[in-house]
């Protein structure tokens, strides 16, 4: 098995054998794991189902048990838009509705072979959801932080999945806030934003695009809020390029609300512009993140595949969804960012494209 190690970022402390902190307890830095995923073609085992074929790109433990709800290996559907036959991956067809099982599946892995039995994490989202229902498979006491103005799908499911629900008054900073004083006490956070485990849970998609379509395409179109599934596509098909060789890999392109646009902005107009970065109201609640904790690596990750950020005009986002509603494709408003997106950049994009549809229109309460 190859083992990943997780470093800081910041100091280049080894993630510790004890305990599962989510940030350096040095100096307060981010973990992530710094070397390339091994992905082997030879070592994909056929025997496993979705993501859990490509196990050894993991970084999990021999014994580490397969926590899995049938996640990954989602259809590529094809479809004619704006003139144009276009990929679309199906990631709303994933256990809990979205692209986060990918990434739950390999942390939640991950953490029961670290031997934790609860953890906390603030979502009231798609996060929390699938972070809920791959717990309650782990044997693992999910304690979710969620605003006390919360409500709808994705909270009902938390609680369905038998996570305990924590409402806390206030902004969805104060959320975090909470949270964090539960990790200070000892408990795990199992934060989908800090710790890295999940991330190569994330690149088993850009694995199974290049599978799917016997091709490489020339870019991937996906929702950025923390840039988990951005960082995940870039790196697995780093890890994926033949080796020798310097083909271009597919351009990772992110898209975001303009109403909280940081990454868009930060690409477009540099640090002198962070400023100006809003929390403003948007219907794609999945991505409104203010502020990335793995923003200088997103930026990184998708300059280096030549890809870029994309903001849509609040507006744009139902006439998008109910677009791609009409191609057959059922996906919550976060998801839907992607037509626009698409119809701003397609022209300069040769063929073929995929779009990274997130997920589910169940959970969509507009
Ligand atoms: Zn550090």
């Amino acid at each position: 098995m190859n083992l990943l190690t997780a470093a800081c970022t910041n100091c280049g402390r080894v993630y510790p054998l004890d305990g599962i902190p989510y940030k350096c307890p040095s100096c307060g830095g981010v973990f992530d794991i710094p070397q390339p995923l091994p992905y082997d073609a030879n070592q994909i085992d056929s025997s496993q189902p979705g993501i859990w074929r490509y196990r050894h790109t993991f970084g999990l433990p021999d014994g580490a048990e397969a926590v899995s709800l049938g996640e990954g290996n989602t259809p590529l559907q094809w479809a004619e838009v704006m003139g144009r036959q276009v990929a679309f991956k199906c990631e709303y067809l994933n256990p809990t509705g979205s692209f986060k099982d990918r990434g739950s599946s390999v942390i939640t892995g991950y953490l029961k072979s670290r031997g934790v039995h609860e953890v906390v994490e603030d979502s009231s989202g798609n996060a929390g959801a699938s972070l809920a229902a791959y717990s309650a498979r782990a044997g693992i006491q999910a304690r979710i932080f969620v605003p006390a103005s919360a409500s709808g799908p994705k909270l009902k499911q938390i609680e369905y999945f038998g996570a305990d629900v924590v409402p806390v008054q206030g902004s969805r900073g104060d959320v975090t806030c909470a949270v964090l004083k539960e990790a200070e006490k000892g408990i795990v956070y199992a934060s989908h934003a800090y710790l890295p485990f999940n991330i190569p849970g994330y690149a088993t998609a850009a694995y199974e695009i290049i599978e799917q379509m016997g091709t490489i395409p020339s870019a991937v179109i996906a929702p950025c809020g923390q840039g988990g599934l951005l960082l995940g596509l870039a790196r697995g098909f780093d890890a994926i390029r033949p080796s020798g060789k310097s083909i271009q890999m597919p351009k990772v392109i992110g898209v975001q609300a303009r109403a909280c646009a940081p990454m868009w902005v930060l690409s477009t107009a540099g640090m002198t512009g962070m400023g100006f970065v809003t929390e403003g109201q948007t219907l794609a609640e999945g991505v409104k993140v203010k502020n990335p904790v793995r923003g200088d690596a997103l930026l990184r990750a998708v300059k280096s595949t030549q890809g870029f950020f994309v903001a849509v005009d609040e507006e744009d986002i139902l006439r998008g969804r109910d677009e791609l509603a009409r191609c057959g494709f059922y996906i919550e408003p976060t998801s839907a960012l992607a037509w626009n997106a698409l119809e701003q950049v397609i022209d300069k994009l040769a063929d073929p494209i995929v779009v990274m549809l997130t997920g589910s229109g169940y959970k969509s309460t507009v």
